[in-house]
């Protein structure tokens, strides 16, 4: 299983866990007719003013702040 920080280059700013990171993104929904909507996957939108929660120790801010290459935890 790959870590954030080798997938996405995130890891938290606070305990340094590459585990599992939250992210807060706008999502589409694919409306058509009466068929329950189904989110589009492939639109999921998100970007470093994005809110993140650490999965480990619950850490919350920004994405940017999440960068791992930025603040040298890699
Ligand atoms: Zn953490």
């Amino acid at each position: 299983m790959s870590s954030t920080r080798e997938t996405y280059g995130l890891a938290c700013p606070k305990c340094g866990s590459d585990r599992l990171i939250v992210v807060r993104a706008l999502t589409w929904l694919m409306l058509c007719g009466d068929a329950t909507p189904q989110a589009d996957h492939c639109q999921d939108e998100w970007d470093d003013d994005s809110q993140c929660a650490c999965g480990k120790c619950g850490y919350n801010d920004q994405v940017a702040r999440y960068t791992a290459r930025e603040r040298g935890v890699i």
